[in-house]
């Protein structure tokens, strides 16, 4: 759940552009007016010039897990947790997730009945945002936007991690939150009032980078945490950063494996 944006005051932001290249080309077949979009960003994609512009502290440091053992993992960190692996059953993937290789993970992305949101252009740099921290779990999403008219049932695809963005969808028990992520559906949900709050960030990428790497954390298994400085805590705060646990990168490498069809992928973009 989220429910209200954290603060975040540096102006540098990151553009990496080699990461929108597969992203571009998928838009460019659906969408097929984003077409010269796509032709540009392709071409300087083909530069490799993956500029550093984030603040030192989000480029991407991989976190240390090979301390933790999988099967030993805190279940306070755990959002369901007899919902998770079992890695008892299922050591192979426990041993994956142990290890330091890339995880890339499909994410279908809906636009649904939103006011807001409505071309693929208006999320790259928020996706991107997004991976560049996810790199301190060695985890990158692959962000596919699909056709409103394949939009799976709440209770479908639940092995297919999805983001749809809403006008106002409420979670299952009812409420409509600013934004949830739903670890038994596979699904996160981020409803138009997130981005109308009067006082919103200074530095416009994050309001929607955060949201999106935070319930994402969510549908890949974690609870939320009460230090501010991390991704999974809940509420705005001074002291509000990226930063994910090296417990939590493990917990969600494990459901990014076990259950959404993560794979092992040597290449990373940029870092
Ligand atoms: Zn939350």
């Amino acid at each position: 759940m989220y429910t209200f944006p954290h603060s975040f005051n540096s102006a540098r932001l990151a553009i990496c552009v080699g990461a929108f290249t597969s992203l571009l080309l998928f838009v460019s077949a659906v969408f097929g007016k984003e077409q010269n979009l796509s032709t540009n960003v392709a071409t300087v994609a083909t530069t490799k010039n993956c500029s550093k512009l984030l603040p030192d502290e989000y480029q991407g440091q991989t976190l240390d897990w090979s301390h933790l053992r999988a099967a030993d993992l805190p279940r306070e960190l755990k959002i369901f947790p007899d919902q998770q692996a079992a890695c008892a059953m299922n050591t192979a993937i426990c041993s994956e997730a142990e290890s330091t290789k890339i995880i890339a993970v499909d994410v279908d992305v809906f636009f649904k009945d939103s006011a807001i949101w409505s071309k693929p252009e208006q999320l790259q740099p928020y996706m991107e945002l997004v991976n560049r921290y996810y790199q301190q779990a060695r985890i990158t999403f692959n962000f596919r936007f699909r056709p409103i008219g394949e939009l799976p049932a709440w209770t479908e695809n639940r092995n297919q991690l999805s983001i749809i963005f809403a006008a106002a969808m409420p979670a299952p028990a009812g409420k409509v939150a600013d934004a949830f992520g739903n670890l038994p559906a596979g699904k996160a949900v981020f409803n138009d009032v997130l981005m109308n709050r009067p006082d919103r960030h200074a530095n416009p990428y994050f309001l929607m980078g955060k949201p999106l790497g935070h319930e994402l954390g969510h549908v890949l298994g974690l609870a939320h945490t009460q230090d501010k400085a991390l991704l999974m805590t809940q509420g705005t705060s001074p002291q509000n950063a990226l930063d994910i646990l090296p417990e939590q990168a493990l917990i969600m490498r494990i459901m990014a494996l076990q259950r959404f069809g993560g794979r092992l992928d040597p290449v990373i973009a940029c870092h």
